[in-house]
């Protein structure tokens, strides 16, 4: 067997808390594109919404319920791959094993497991007000206030607008997602990096920070990533063909 995954399996034998970063490249295998990069095509079919637009102008508001709304309907009929089942597995092992993921998809979510799971960028399936916080279904939402009513605010505090949970262009990340993420790479003594490039802040930073705690660092992507240097193990593959030879 190839030496480099003799030494993953040796890393995943022997670590007792395992943090997992993942990206888009996680989700190809279920023939899902990347929706946070801009070039790709969806967003030529579907002008994104900056976070400023989205809070200063109804049509706006409008424009990014019906993106996300095409995104679920992209997403519906999509299976999680065998590595969104082998990250599944991993968390239910061990309650402190965590996965911090990229993606908006929900492929990789299951509720038993949600406590473990930290959505740096929000999901397609969450929604919730922007000034009292209350959550809403997207897609009830959609159907009952945005397309019937042309309505996208809250029917609770009726003052804040209600929005998909996924981070716009120009939207801050949610502060708390970075603590629980920064806690699971300071604590682990294995942190694997799955199909992302490893180029977007701060998501690339939390491998860093569980590598200055000398947790042992892997980094499984299809092509080089700016931290490969620092990491004990780099290995070019898709996600699904490793899970073949580590099963
Ligand atoms: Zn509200």
């Amino acid at each position: 067997m190839n030496k480099k995954i003799t030494q993953l399996i040796k890393y995943l034998n022997s670590s007792s808390i395992i943090t997992i970063l993942s990206g888009a490249g996680l989700s190809t295998a279920s023939g899902l594109p990347d929706f946070r990069t801009n070039d790709q095509g969806f967003w030529k079919k579907n002008k994104p919404v900056h976070f400023g637009e989205f809070v200063q102008s109804k049509s706006a508001r409008i424009k990014s319920w019906q993106n996300n709304h095409a995104i679920r309907a992209s997403i519906k009929d999509k299976k999680p791959s065998l590595m969104h089942g082998y990250i599944v597995e991993l968390l239910r092992k061990n309650k402190l094993n965590t996965h911090i993921t990229q993606n908006i998809d929900g492929l990789h979510y299951l509720e038993e497991i949600k406590s473990q799971i930290i959505e740096l960028h929000g999901s397609v399936f969450n929604a919730s007000c922007l000034n009292c916080l209350k959550k809403y279904d997207p897609a009830t939402f959609y159907k009952s206030k945005v397309k019937e009513l042309g309505s996208t605010s809250c029917t609770s505090c009726n003052d804040g607008y209600v929005k998909t949970s996924t981070i716009s262009f120009g939207q801050k990340l949610d502060e708390q997602q970075i603590k629980k993420a920064t806690l699971a790479s300071r604590r682990c003594d294995l942190f694997i990096c799955l199909g992302t490039s490893l180029k977007v802040s701060p998501a690339n930073q939390f491998p860093q920070k569980a590598k200055a705690r000398d947790a042992n660092l892997v980094i499984i992507n299809r092509e080089p990533t700016p931290l490969d240097a620092i990491a004990d193990l780099v290995i070019y593959d898709d996600l699904d063909s490793i899970y073949e030879k580590i099963k």
